[in-house]
């Protein structure tokens, strides 16, 4: 059936004049009075107080962020209901004074990283490790007495790395394993005796020698990421020179005659920190301040992702390039420095040497 216009109106009014007769409610609708602001006239405004408290905290404090890198940023916490919420930069650098009273510049700010950021996430993950734990086959080992191969090597079935379970532990027992895996291995390694099993092991003959038969030194400690952010860098190192007291005890030998364990220096080599600087002087340094690159004219970072690895000390070199310096990175791909770099000089993976040579 066709409808007209007019006949569908005549339709419709009689239908909602049925409706108001039938249904009270509909016939309170009322046509709205015009108004100039709609925010003044808005019926229920409390759902903004959820928005506008939501960033509301109880305190704050401020700690050093000491995740797994250098840069040490001192961040400002905030805390609702003892759950930190949310994390951000401190601005507190620019009050600061060395011992002489130089102040430092309000540039550093706002000094952090997307890391710093969400380290709160970290502290509340549920893959963060909350109590001591150890390898089951390490602690298998200690407990059987320390058993040993004719070479020295313990049995393999207690060396299950990767594949074995972590037991929980408490922190006496801890330290009590790791104090007795130190002593035992000093012990086994010391004198001739160690250096025949270093040797049966396949050790190159000038590496046994230069352990001048201290079992201590064979203990390596490594200052890796994860450590880093709990010990800082020369924490692990600084307990591999401590072995020294433990060598006066296993070999009997006076303070001048102590060595200690070896260090491990990741950072010598992913140059995180200036790696000629261990090349040259044998020692890693953590002295590199960034922010003197705006005196420089020329800047060449050699195998060094500044951006992408010194994320707050970046800004020095975007604002060394805006006073003129010069950029010329030297790496193995097309880094973001070398993408802010005048030249970048991209060279085949282990070949720096050569190229330093000419
Ligand atoms: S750079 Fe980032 S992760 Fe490193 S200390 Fe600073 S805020 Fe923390």
């Amino acid at each position: 059936m066709e409808v007209t216009r007019r006949q569908f109106l005549k339709i419709s009014v009689a239908s909602l004049g049925g409706m108001m007769i039938s249904q009270p409610l509909l016939s309170e609708l009322k046509f709205m009075t015009r108004i100039d602001n709609p925010l003044d006239f808005y019926p229920e405004r409390n759902w903004e107080k959820i928005y506008r408290s939501q960033f509301k905290h109880d305190y704050t404090f401020h700690f050093l962020c000491a995740p797994n890198d250098t840069h040490n940023c001192l961040l400002k916490a905030y805390v609702k209901n003892d759950v930190i919420t949310r994390i951000g930069p401190s601005y507190g650098y620019g009050k600061a004074t060395d011992v002489y009273g130089n102040q430092a510049s309000s540039r550093w700010e706002p000094r952090l990283c997307n890391k710093g950021l969400v380290l709160n996430r970290r502290v509340y993950g549920p893959r963060r490790v909350k109590y001591p734990m150890m390898r089951e086959g390490f602690k298998k080992w200690v407990e059987a007495g320390f058993p040993r191969g004719s070479n020295g090597r313990p049995p393999q079935k207690y060396f299950q790395r990767g594949k074995e379970n972590f037991v929980r532990v408490s922190w006496d027992e801890a330290f009590m394993y790791a104090a007795k895996g130190l002593v035992n291995i000093a012990n086994t390694y010391a004198g001739g005796k160690g250096q025949r099993f270093l040797s049966a092991q396949g050790y190159d003959p000038s590496m046994v020698e230069m352990t001048k038969g201290a079992g201590t030194q064979v203990l390596k400690f490594r200052g890796g990421m994860p450590l880093l952010g709990a010990t800082r860098v020369f924490g692990m190192y600084r307990l591999a020179n401590s072995m020294a007291l433990l060598d006066t005890h296993v070999r009997g030998v006076g303070e001048k005659d102590a060595l200690g364990g070896r260090g491990w220096d990741n950072y010598s080599f992913h140059t995180d920190l200036p790696p000629g600087h261990p090349m040259v002087t044998g020692q890693q340094t953590v002295d590199f301040d960034l922010v003197d690159a705006e005196n420089a004219g020329l800047i060449i970072p050699w195998g060094m992702n500044w951006i992408s690895t010194k994320m707050p000390d970046s800004h020095w070199l975007t604002e060394a390039r805006s006073k003129g310096a010069k950029v010329i990175s030297i790496t193995v791909e097309y880094s973001s420095v070398a993408s802010k770099s005048d030249e970048a000089v991209i060279l085949r993976p282990g070949t720096d040497t050569a190229y330093a040579l000419g």
